[in-house]
């Protein structure tokens, strides 16, 4: 049986929310990798990513191109970019790409066909148009698209022209998603990122004119001055302008990674308290505006494909959110891209740079990664079935490695059972099913299978909180 998504959307008592607030508001892991990525080494180097790439011959490929330029920061964000207003470094970034694109082919070797293509970053709309179309060219030439391949770009409605959107559409892109984050003015200038309704209205116009067949908005609670009424106005506004999904994720406060979220003062922040309220006003007024809920963070309209695969048992997750792209490598081109293959993580060297030094040299830029044992693997296969499934199923899990789960981790039911208690999960038969509370806390069960964990660092943290 698979998780019934309508179920989630069912709201949480919020006096329920309230009560288990404290006990389970801590830091802990997003979870788009297992192992996470502190685990990760160094000792993972060009040679072994190689090794890896090989082994990955002749299966259908999903690729992610990270454009790391922006023209100005937002302060509230934690991705790898690069602020710069000086254009001209987009055409030594794509000679880079060039010359990625030519290794990780003959790394692969074989037929690559690609299922999937993402390019986010930064900003991809940092580039021009013909910038643009010559990075599709590069990808193309070495990993030809499968007839029915799903291409997205994510864009800045601020810095984003028709002009741009015409040639992603000209060579295939078929999916576009906006950042967004929130209309609220305050919040808006809380954040440095002034964005008019009109901006993002006009790009959801123009998107739809040249037959994008899939429009998802982007947008964060938690941010400084938000308020349950302020988020309901800018839903208001989203709900009028119909994306087909909506991606609505926490704001990760990590002030030791991300210096610009020192400017935010603590009293502005929404406590967890507000946070968790307004998650759930959103999945209240989406859900009556006829979306469904979609694992940890995603919403989409009933006939949108993730909306599908979900129903299916379908749906993965991976660095770029949901996807419906079961049993692909994900190949990642460009700094600080992260590949995830069958059996390995790999992460590129950070800054544009370095990784454009290393590569035009002919080295893929490895920074650090994982080669999975197969405890990782059946480890990211539990938590994977966790947020995407919404369950822990002891029979999923023996039929598909042909063992018992209670082998693999003797003290599943005692480690399980506080959640059953406070009413995270409940069990059904040898399964245990996510409710509606537990959704909200999914991280954190997450973390019971997690076998990396290091104790709590309350003066360093290593991940941003849970809530
Ligand atoms: S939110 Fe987007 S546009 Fe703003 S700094 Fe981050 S990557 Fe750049």
């Amino acid at each position: 049986m698979t998780l019934a998504f309508d179920d989630l959307l069912r709201l949480p008592d919020f006096d329920d929310v309230r009560r288990y607030v404290p006990k389970y508001d801590q830091p802990g892991p997003r979870y788009t990798s297992y192992p996470t990525a502190p685990v990760w080494t160094e000792d993972f180097d060009e040679s072994e990513f190689r090794e890896a790439l090989a082994r990955a011959r002749n299966r259908k490929l999903s690729l992610y191109i990270h454009i790391p330029f922006c023209e100005r920061l937002c302060s509230f964000c934690a991705c790898n970019k690069t602020i710069t207003q000086d254009h001209a470094v987009g055409g030594p970034y794509l000679d880079g790409l060039e010359r990625e694109a030519e290794m990780l082919a003959s790394a692969i070797g074989g037929e690559r066909r690609c299922v999937q293509l993402a390019v986010g970053g930064g900003t991809p709309t940092f580039l021009s148009p013909q910038e643009l179309a010559r990075m599709c060219r590069v990808v193309d030439s070495h990993f030809p698209p499968d007839a029915n391949a799903e291409r997205s770009v994510e864009v800045d409605p601020r810095v984003t022209s028709r002009a741009q959107l015409e040639v992603l559409s000209e060579h295939g892109f078929n999916r576009i998603s906006l950042g967004v984050q929130d209309f609220a003015p305050r919040v808006q200038r809380a954040i440095n990122r002034v964005q008019s309704r009109e901006q993002t209205e006009r790009i959801t116009l123009d998107a739809r004119a040249l037959g994008y067949a899939s429009v998802n908005f982007d947008l964060i609670y938690g941010l400084p001055f938000q308020t349950v009424a302020s988020f309901g106005e800018t839903l208001d506004q989203v709900i009028a302008l119909r994306p087909d999904r909506i991606a609505l994720y926490s704001y990760a406060h990590v002030t030791w990674i991300v210096k610009a979220q020192r400017g935010f003062e603590k009293k502005d922040l929404p406590s967890a308290e507000r946070k968790l309220a307004i998650m759930l006003l959103a999945s209240q007024r989406l859900g009556e505006a006829g979306y469904r809920f979609l694992g940890l963070d995603h919403f989409a309209l009933p006939q949108d494909e993730l909306c599908v695969a979900a129903a299916s048992g379908d749906l993965r997750r991976n660095f770029n959110g949901y996807t419906i792209r079961a049993g692909v490598d994900l190949i990642a081109l460009g700094a600080s891209g992260i590949s995830e293959l069958a059996d390995a993580y790999a992460q590129s060297v950070r800054a544009p740079e370095p990784w454009r030094e290393q590569v035009m040299k002919g080295h893929l830029a490895t920074l650090r990664g994982w080669r999975l044992t197969p405890d990782d693997v059946r480890r990211k296969w539990l938590i994977q079935r966790l947020m995407c499934q919404g369950e822990v199923s002891e029979r999923a899990y023996a039929n598909a490695f042909g063992e018992a789960l209670t082998e693999r981790i003797p003290d599943l039911r005692p480690r399980l059972a506080p959640f059953v208690e406070d009413g995270l999960l409940v069990p059904d038969g040898e399964d245990y099913r996510v409710t509606p509370l537990g959704r909200l806390f999914l991280r954190v069960i997450a973390m019971s299978f997690d076998a990396y964990l290091p104790e709590p660092d309350l003066e360093r943290p290593m991940f941003s909180r849970t809530v």
